[in-house]
C-alpha cells in the first residue's frame, strides 16, 4: 500500500494516539480540578483503536506513541498494547511506546517490557514531594519514583519530561538534571502552553521560556547543539560535562515543521494534522460506517492532504488560539 505523503512531500510515519481523556492526576497547567469527562459512547473502543492504528500502520506509520489523559488508567489497556505488539513482531511497527505520569507503572512495566516496549516517557516536573502533590493535585511522588525504578529494573529506557514553570521548578533545574544524569534517564523540558485552569496572572507568571532555561543551564554546563531530529517539536543539546542529552520542546513555536512526520489521534477519533492548528478530521464516523476499511482509508488520505505546512501562530502572543482539546495530548515528548 502506498505510504501516506502530505502535500509538502513529508511521509507520515509517526502516530500519537490518546486512548483516554481521563487521568488520575489533575496537573494545574493541564486540567481543572473538577473535570467533566467525555461520555463513554464518544470514546473509541479498544477494538476501534486497534483497527484505526492498524490501518495507519498499513499506510506507513512506523512509530506509535500511546498517551492520554493517562493511558495506563484506561481499562483493558494491556490488551490494546498486546494487540499492537503484533505489529512489532511482523516488523511493520518499529517502535511502540507511551507517555505516562508514572503512577501505574509499577503495575504495568513488566508486561509492557515483555510486549516489546523499550522506552517510555514519564512526566515529572519536580523531585520535591510537597511540590509534586501541589502541581499534580492528586499525585504522590513516591508512587511515581517507584514506577520509574520498576521501569529501569524491567530494562526500559526512561525519558523524563518536565514542564518548565517559572517560580515552581526553576530552582530544581540542576537537581533534575543531575538526578537524570545519575539515574541514566533522558531529560526533556517542555515550555508551558496556555491551558489548565491557572488564573491568567499565574499563567503569565509561570511562563519560563526555554531560551532562558537553556541560558541558565549554560551557566554550569557546556552545551553543544545536536543535529538530531525526531520529526517532532524538540531540539537537543549535549551537556559536555556529563554527556547527557537534553531536549527542549517548544510546542507552539514554528520548529522543524518542514520535517514534521506526525499526526495525532484523539480518543474520540479526531485526527489532528498539526500540533498548532485546529483543523481536524473525524475518523470515527468513517470507522463506524463500515466494517470494510476502504472508507476509512479514503478519509485518512483526505485528512493528510490537508496537513498544513506549519504552525501559523507564535506563543509569545500568549493566545489560546489554535489550541487543541484536552482529550488529546499535545506535546511531542
Ligand atoms: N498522562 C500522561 C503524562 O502525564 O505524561 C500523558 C498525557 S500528558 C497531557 C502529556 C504531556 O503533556 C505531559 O508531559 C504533560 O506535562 C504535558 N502538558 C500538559 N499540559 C501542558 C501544558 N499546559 N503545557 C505544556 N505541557 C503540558
Amino acid at each position: 500500500m502506498a505510504q501516506l505523503i502530505d502535500p509538502f512531500a513529508r511521509a507520515i510515519s509517526y502516530l500519537r494516539v490518546s486512548v483516554t481523556d481521563r487521568c488520575d492526576f489533575r496537573c494545574t497547567y493541564c486540567m481543572s480540578e473538577h473535570m467533566t469527562f467525555l461520555p463513554k459512547a464518544d470514546l473509541l473502543s479498544l477494538e476501534e483503536l486497534d483497527r484505526l492504528c492498524t490501518t495507519f500502520i498499513g499506510m506507513g506509520v512506523e512509530k506509535l506513541r500511546i498517551t492520554g489523559g493517562e493511558p495506563l488508567v484506561r481499562k483493558g489497556i494491556l490488551t490494546f498494547f498486546e494487540a499492537m505488539s503484533r505489529h512489532l513482531t511482523t516488523g511493520a511497527l518499529k517502535e511502540l511506546t507511551l507517555t505516562t505520569n508514572g503512577s501505574q507503572l509499577a503495575k504495568f512495566v513488566e508486561p509492557l517490557a515483555a510486549l516489546g516496549i523499550k522506552r517510555i516517557n514519564v512526566s515529572l516536573d519536580t523531585l520535591n514531594p510537597e511540590k509534586f502533590a501541589r502541581i499534580t493535585r492528586w499525585g504522590r511522588l513516591p508512587q511515581v519514583l517507584d514506577g520509574i525504578l520498576a521501569a529501569q529494573t524491567a530494562g526500559l529506557k526512561v525519558k523524563i519530561n518536565a514542564v518548565a514553570l517559572k517560580g515552581f521548578n526553576e530552582d530544581e533545574l540542576f537537581t533534575l538534571t543531575e538526578w537524570c544524569a545519575i539515574e541514566g534517564h533522558g531529560l526533556t523540558f517542555i515550555e508551558v502552553m496556555p491551558m489548565g485552569d491557572m488564573a491568567e496572572a499565574t499563567r503569565l507568571d509561570q511562563y519560563w521560556p526555554l531560551k532562558d532555561l537553556r541560558a541558565r543551564l549554560a551557566e554550569r554546563y557546556t552545551l553543544t547543539d545536536l543535529a538530531e531530529r525526531t520529526g517532532g517539536p524538540a531540539r537537543y543539546v549535549r551537556l559536555e560535562e556529563t554527556g547527557q542529552k537534553i531536549g527542549f520542546i517548544t510546542p507552539l513555536t514554528h520548529n522543524f515543521c518542514e520535517s514534521c512526520n506526525r499526526v495525532r489521534l484523539t480518543c474520540t477519533g479526531e485526527l489532528y494534522m498539526c500540533l498548532g492548528q485546529e483543523d481536524m478530521a473525524d475518523l470515527r464516523a468513517p470507522l463506524r460506517a463500515n466494517a470494510d476499511d476502504t472508507i476509512l482509508k479514503t478519509a485518512i488520505r483526505a485528512a493528510i492532504a490537508r496537513k498544513p505546512k506549519g504552525h501559523d501562530f507564535d506563543y509569545s502572543r500568549q493566545q489560546v488560539t489554535g489550541q487543541m482539546p484536552r482529550h488529546m495530548s499535545h506535546t511531542g515528548g
